[in-house]
């Protein structure tokens, strides 16, 4: 069986963009329209009509390209809800992942009653899982390691699944989950669809799709991301002023959120304590962090109560934050596709964004690679332009107040704003006061506008959520 040649998709090339054109139910379309999908995106467009038509799927694209849409709606149109099987099950490589297109399926789902969605994924007790499992679900989403658990002990059985996806399969892959991916899918039954999306096109992924997928169709769409749109400048840095530079940077542009990029852990350590020390509020994310911590740090700055994110690039994997004013590469990496995909980050969804990056003169054959393979040039600029602008530090506009309970205590985002709007125990804040509310397995993040972060927390401590007087501090 051979791959077919890659269609390569662009705006041009595709028929119609609106979603009106797809074999999609009225209540579906108007969802879409609810949510603000008004065309779809190049990869939709690309994906959608081979995917609907039930054929497999190899696609080339990233977080952010709407490609959780694109498989979403296919296996959400196969599904019946009147049948209390799994028939749709998403392997991903890590939690954050899951948990994003658990939430996207979960938006799509909304047109339909009572789809069940479940995520399957480790660090949580196997026995929450099973009990959600057995009270019926449609579609699973999870990590393979613990996907395989769940089958070994016949928690989870695939027999009535008609849609498997692979998603970011080249992240699984690099992550050794070839043989864990093998395992699951040989579970599945032979008539299915199977779809793959994927960043990059490493090896593994011909031996997946020679192994695993019927005849599948290839689409590739081009980079999303104009030129325009995200403005790259190089600074040419010593081993001494590297760090200072970052800080540089950051009293000169002062982006709100600034996703910050080392090669090494140490390197991503040495710059948060430095950040720290120059009054920035940084927090590193990389691989040895136990899941409560990346927990902590993802939601403190997905909600906007931490300027810089510290990270590399392994633990940034399958991160999607939207609203990033800022990447900076404080180290070049030696993979030109590995930049593109860092500086991917910002200008996400039509917003420009800026990437910065240093480089010193040992790094300069990485810029060469970079140039080369972005087929323009680099544009230079001096350090002795960056001055502070602003008054005082750069601070997050948000704080984190940490409420210690979550799902387990039932808790839902509306309990949380309703003990902060309310007008019992002192002011009654408004909607737009309060930002991202974020309730996980045992604890709630809520942020709030960083001037009112004490009397809310006040607030709180004194008040009541579900009938119950909650303990709450500030990150
Ligand atoms: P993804 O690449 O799947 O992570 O999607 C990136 C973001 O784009 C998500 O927040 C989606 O909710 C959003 N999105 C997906 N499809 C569309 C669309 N057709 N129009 C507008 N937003 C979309």
């Amino acid at each position: 069986m051979s791959i077919t040649e890659p269609k390569v998709a662009s705006a041009a090339a595709t028929p119609s963009s609106s979603f009106a054109a797809l074999a999609l139910n009225p209540s579906t379309l108007d969802n879409l329209k609810q949510l603000g999908y008004s065309e779809m995106t190049p990869i939709q467009a690309a994906s959608l009509p081979i995917a609907l038509a039930g054929k497999d799927l190899i696609a080339q694209a990233q977080t952010g390209s709407g490609k959780t849409a694109a498989f979403a709606l296919t296996l959400l149109t196969k599904l019946n809800p009147r049948r209390f099987a799994v028939q749709a099950l998403v392997l991903c490589p890590t939690r954050e992942l899951a948990d994003q297109v658990t939430t996207e399926i979960r938006r799509l789902a909304r047109a339909e009653e009572n789809i069940k969605v479940v995520t399957l994924c480790g660090g949580i007790a196997l026995r929450g899982q099973r009990a959600s499992l057995e009270h019926g679900a449609h579609v699973v989403v999870g990590t393979p390691g613990r996907i395989m658990d769940h089958l070994e002990r016949a928690y989870l059985t695939l027999e009535a699944l008609n849609t498997l996806v692979l998603d970011e399969a080249d992240r699984m892959l690099d992550m050794g989950f070839f043989d864990d991916i093998a395992t699951v899918t040989k579970q599945c039954p032979k008539e299915r669809q199977t779809l793959l999306f994927s960043a990059t096109y490493p090896e593994g992924i011909e031996k997946l799709a020679r192994q695993f997928m019927r005849e599948p169709v290839q689409i590739k769409v081009e980079a999303q991301h104009t030129e325009s749109l995200i403005e790259q400048r190089f600074y040419e840095v010593t081993r001494h002023n590297r760090l200072a530079t970052v800080a540089q940077l950051l009293n000169h542009f002062r982006p709100i959120s600034t996703l910050a990029f080392c090669n090494t852990k140490q390197q991503c350590k040495d710059l948060v304590t430095y950040l720290q020390e120059q009054g920035f509020s940084a927090l590193a994310l990389y691989g040895e962090l136990e899941q409560r911590e990346r927990d902590q740090v993802l939601a403190q700055f997905a909600n906007r109560s931490c300027s810089v994110l510290v990270a590399t690039d392994v633990a940034s994997r399958g991160l999607d934050i939207n609203q990033l004013e800022a990447v900076i590469n404080v180290d070049i990496t030696p993979d030109p596709e590995v930049h593109v995909h860092r500086i991917g980050r910002t200008g996400r969804a039509g917003e420009s964004g800026l990437a910065l990056s240093l480089a010193s003169m040992n790094e300069m054959g990485f810029v060469g690679k970079i140039e080369q393979y972005q087929k323009r040039e680099s544009s230079w600029h001096k350090l002795d332009e960056l001055t502070p602008t602003g008054n005082g530090p750069l601070l997050p506009p948000m704080v984190t107040l940490q409420i210690l309970g979550g799902r387990k205590e039932k808790i839902r985002p509306g309990d949380v704003l309703g003990a902060l709007t309310n007008t019992e125990g002192g002011a009654a804040y408004t909607r737009e006061q309060i930002g991202k509310i974020q309730v996980t397995e045992f604890c709630t993040f809520v942020a709030v506008q960083r001037d009112l972060a004490q009397a809310a927390c006040t607030k709180l401590n004194a008040g009541k959520i579900k009938g119950k007087s909650v303990r709450v501090r500030l990150m």
